[in-house]
């Protein structure tokens, strides 16, 4: 066969192997890690932000823009976590099947119950949190239920293999649940022990594994904080014997450092997502990474 033949011949099996993979763009790494693990290769994922950084603040790459003209779904974590970077993105991208609103596009702060939610809503004092505490992927319970949205929408999206996608699906709620015995049982002796965080990134966590949230170092999610707030919570850890201090990866750790050198009090850096930390690279080693930095 002549090389003119051929080359159209291969042009055409690689579209071909291309052609029924779903194109998923995520906003967070452990969006991306879920819907790999459910889609397998029968999807194509891409995740836009970085995991090591303020989730809060991602800065938008011009080839955001490019993954999304070519997505089949835009699947993000809502409650307005995203809303400093990405409505700008969807606005370029003008691809009109992943419009808020559209089968196209699922946000997942729509399937779990959000905790938090102020009773009136104001961004006046500059709190990043309006809408509830968007961080519910911390709470390891809320895996199953963002697991089971994704997998309906993929199986609405691409229905030939909805049966691909839910034997998946259950296979990973399977592993999910003896995992989360090991964590549960690993952090029993932790319950009641009264913890400072940095930010308010870590409250389902700490919920869902019986610790006490003593206060935070920002005064107001997103808010660093000043010299007064930081007496006040020198005086709170002393007064309430706070144990540790749970700061994230990417806001400073001046204030945190400052206070478990002073007061004594164990300082630990948590992954937040899939990526902040090189050890927590998918859903399953986040929470295992976290585990471990607390009870070693
Ligand atoms: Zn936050």
């Amino acid at each position: 066969m002549k090389l003119s033949k051929i080359i159209p011949l291969l042009l055409l099996c690689m579209q071909t192997a291309f052609t029924g993979q779903l194109q998923v763009v995520a906003t967070y790494g452990y969006i991306g890690d879920i819907v790999q693990r459910i889609g397998k290769d029968r999807v194509e994922v891409v995740v836009l932000a970085r995991g090591d950084y303020n989730p809060h603040i991602i800065i938008p790459k011009p080839s955001y823009i490019a993954k999304l003209r070519r997505a089949d779904l835009l699947i993000i974590n809502g409650g307005q976590l995203e809303i400093g970077w990405l409505p700008q993105i969807i606005k370029q991208a003008n691809n009109g099947a992943v419009q808020p609103g559209e089968r196209g596009f699922l946000d997942l702060s729509m399937h779990v119950h959000l905790i938090d939610v102020p009773t009136s809503v104001s961004r006046e004092l500059g709190d990043v949190h309006p809408e509830g505490n968007p961080h519910f992927f911390m709470d390891p319970d809320n895996i199953p239920v963002i697991a089971k949205a994704i997998t309906e929408r993929l199986s609405e999206l691409d229905p030939d293999n909805q049966a691909f996608y839910e034997a998946n699906n259950k296979e990973l709620y399977a592993l999910w649940q003896r995992n989360m015995k090991v964590w549960e049982e690993k952090l029993k002796p932790f319950k009641g022990e009264k913890v400072i965080e940095y930010h308010k990134i870590f409250d389902y966590f700490l919920n869902r594994f019986g610790f006490t949230i003593a206060g935070t170092i920002e005064p107001l999610p997103g808010i660093p904080p000043t010299t007064k707030h930081i007496a006040d919570i020198e005086k709170l850890i002393e007064r309430e014997q706070v144990k540790f201090i749970f700061q994230d990866v990417y806001n400073p750790q001046d204030a945190s450092s400052y206070l478990s050198k002073r007061l004594n009090v164990k300082l630990i850096v948590l992954p937040h997502d899939v990526g902040a930390v090189k050890e927590a690279d998918n859903v399953f080693s986040v929470f295992d990474e976290i585990i471990r930095r607390i009870t070693q």
